[in-house]
């Protein structure tokens, strides 16, 4: 089963249409998949229809920031129903206060004599509640300033730099609620990419399935082979569902593209066979 349950469209930071990166996942092969915008479900309506225009199956899906031992964490909410109220809520909750966010960023980087980011970065966003981050690596790049995101996130956009702005995001136990009371599953988004320590990953991880969480990322775009052989013994030790995503953002900053990584480990057992009920079939 190539299942590819995590990516971005221009809803948040990615760079392409919900139908667009539908189309794209169903060219590469993708038989299930999610488009898990961060903090937004309101592409879900498009990805879905496209994807069964397609014939491919659907999941609905969204990447909620959470805030957990002074760093921030992805909870992915698979197979969630977009209706819900509640969850509708807790995203708004979770996206208000990006704008003031992106304004004392661009402060930051303005008192190291880099003006106009504020503005500039808006020119890439899709939705105006959802700048992020990377809308400021795209302007940043393509104004010069850098040659690629990746080093404006290093030398400008994480902790300690003068574009980083500390965040206050949802709490653990509100992004499992929200995810499990629409009906969907909670899964740790690419776990290797958390700088923590063991004693922090395990309380992250005994935390999140306190509340409810039944996943854990294992094969994603951001994970290295020996960081997926890593998380895939993590989800037999807590008994988690293994899931796997590209986490694609977009044609030109993507390494990894829809629906082309590794299989999961066959031991593992799929998050998809936990949300055969909440799987969209094309008729
Ligand atoms: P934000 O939600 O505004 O904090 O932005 C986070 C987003 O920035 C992530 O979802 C990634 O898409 C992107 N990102 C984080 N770190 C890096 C990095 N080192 N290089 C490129 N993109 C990154
Ligand atoms: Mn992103
Ligand atoms: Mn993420
Ligand atoms: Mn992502």
């Amino acid at each position: 089963m190539n299942a590819d349950l995590h990516c971005h469209s221009f809803v948040s930071d990615g760079t392409l249409d919900p139908q667009s990166v539908a189309a794209r996942a169903h060219a590469n092969g993708v038989e299930l998949w999610a488009l898990t915008d961060h903090d937004e479900i309101s592409g879900q309506q498009r990805a879905r229809d496209a994807a069964l225009a397609l014939g491919m199956s659907y999941l609905t899906g969204t990447e909620i920031s959470v805030s957990f031992a002074g760093n921030t964490v992805h909870i992915l909410g698979l197979g969630v129903d977009v209706e819900d109220a509640a969850l509708q809520a807790g995203l708004a909750a979770t996206r208000g206060g990006r704008r003031e966010r992106a304004l004392e960023m661009a402060d930051g980087l303005a008192k190291v004599g880099i003006e106009g980011t504020f503005e500039g970065a808006l020119q890439y966003v899709g939705n105006p509640q959802l700048i992020s981050r990377t809308h400021f690596a795209r302007h940043l790049v393509d104004t010069g300033v850098c040659t690629d995101t990746q080093e404006v996130f290093r030398r400008f956009l994480v902790e300690g730099r003068p574009g980083f702005v500390p965040h206050r995001w949802a709490t653990l136990r509100d992004a499992v609620n929200w995810v499990t009371g629409a009906g969907g599953l909670a899964v740790i988004a690419h776990p290797a990419r958390y700088r923590f320590t063991p004693t922090e990953e395990y309380a992250l991880i005994t935390e999140f399935i306190a509340h409810g969480g039944r996943g854990l990322e294992v094969v994603t775009g951001s994970h290295s082979a020996a960081e997926a052989q890593r998380y895939a013994a993590t989800a037999v030790e807590f008994d988690l569902l293994a899931s796997r995503g590209s986490d694609f953002h977009s044609p030109e900053e993507s390494h990894t593209d829809l629906g082309t990584l590794p299989a999961l480990p066959a031991h593992l057992r799929p998050v998809w066979e936990a949300l055969e009920g909440r799987i969209q079939h094309p008729a």
